[in-house]
């Protein structure tokens, strides 16, 4: 293959082709090259496979991405994550297809050798037909062994290289999901965590979105400074993810409020899983590991709702986020279960009268 563009491949042969043509191009091999790859391979943009072939093997990092910014959107989360899942998709079905290969020749071989042994065992063959079978088969069983070698090589090499692919790519996502600053989940991670809750109705009723803010924090800034504040920022996100068990899914959903997707618990059994957070925080002491000066007590309101008290992910959040506001403008450092009557609060009294 000279040129970087050959669309309509088939699914196993895709794969190949785009890490021979990231190879054949001298480029590094990394997901959004992958991406630009595979999107000029199936052919869904013609325009980018037209200017992807017209550079030729010869193209260097800028012009690829220059490529990507024109044709594909490199900033664009979903299209990465698109791209992502197929490639996956088709890294799993070429191995599938190259594992049944190997296995298939393995067993043939096997077959093959257990024959002959068995007309070995026979005296009442001729010896010439004997001797003819035997080299007959022995000659097909030495060229699909070798044959089979062969193959069980090119699978194990392609199995580490796509197994680099995958390592590369999980690795993308993971950093388009994570929040540099606390290392947890972010807001991207959390709207799509969020947006999956209603896809099986069944388990509403014992599936609780709860959202937790820090309490005062820009006094907390205001009097310590906007670094130490993201220390403290990163350590409410360790303390939250530390005292929780590890199925319950916890991002920083904005500023300094976090949210925690919990499934499997009633409301009194989230309840107490609230309180453990809130406790913890609560009687911890933020100090400052060189100076020993203490930032004083770091508390955070709690609110939460269950899936069954709203209709979809957008007002699930605004129940949680009415209830949390309940929790602060009673005064903070509690936790609040949204109830229906709350909305008509909010709407009516509650908090747009609410002062920080
Ligand atoms: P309340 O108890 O009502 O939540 O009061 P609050 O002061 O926590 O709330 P407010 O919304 O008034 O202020 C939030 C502050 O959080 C202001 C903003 O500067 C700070 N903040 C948001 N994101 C970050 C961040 O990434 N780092 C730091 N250091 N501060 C942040
Ligand atoms: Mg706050
Ligand atoms: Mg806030």
């Amino acid at each position: 293959m000279t040129t970087a563009a050959a669309p309509k491949a088939q699914p196993s042969d895709l794969i190949s082709q785009i890490i021979y043509a990231v190879r054949l191009m001298g480029v590094a091999p990394i997901p959004r090259n992958y991406q630009l790859f595979y999107e000029a391979y199936i052919g869904s943009n013609p325009d980018l496979t037209r200017d992807l072939a017209a550079l030729g093997n010869r193209a260097n990092q800028e012009e690829l991405d220059e490529l990507s910014h024109r044709h594909v959107g490199t900033g664009q989360a979903t299209v990465i994550e698109n791209a992502h899942t197929r490639i996956l998709g088709e890294l799993d079905s070429l191995l599938k297809i190259l594992r049944q290969e190997q296995n298939s020749l393995q067993s043939y071989s096997k077959l093959l050798g257990e024959t002959a042994q068995r007309i070995n065992s026979k005296s009442n063959f001729s010896s010439e037909l004997l001797s003819n079978a035997i080299s007959l088969l022995s000659e097909a069983t030495g060229t699909t062994l070798a044959h089979g070698e062969k193959t069980a090589g090119g699978v194990e090499q392609r199995s580490q290289e796509m197994d680099q692919v995958r390592r590369e790519l999980d690795e993308y996502k993971r950093i388009a999901n994570t929040d540099s600053l606390t290392r947890i989940a972010n807001r991207r991670a959390f709207d799509e965590r969020l947006a999956g809750v209603y896809n099986n109705s069944a388990v509403l009723p014992l599936t609780a979105l709860v959202l937790a803010d820090i309490d005062n924090f820009k006094k907390i800034n205001d009097s310590f400074g906007h670094p130490v504040g993201d220390k403290i920022l990163a350590t409410v996100a360790s303390v939250i993810r530390s005292n929780v068990r590890k199925e319950i899914f916890v991002a920083r959903s904005g500023g300094e409020e976090f949210a925690m997707i919990v499934e499997g618990n009633t409301p009194e059994e989230v309840l107490i899983i609230c309180e453990r957070v809130r406790r913890a925080l609560e009687t911890r002491t933020f100090r400052n590991s060189r100076s020993g000066i203490e930032y004083g007590p770091i508390t955070i309101s709690l609110g939460f709702a269950m899936g069954s008290q709203a209709e979809d992910p957008g007002e699930l959040y605004a129940n949680s986020d009415t209830a949390l506001y309940h929790a602060k403008n009673a005064g903070r450092n509690r936790t609040v279960f949204f109830e229906d009557g709350m909305r008509k609060d909010y709407i009516g009294k509650g908090w747009l009268i609410y002062q920080k």
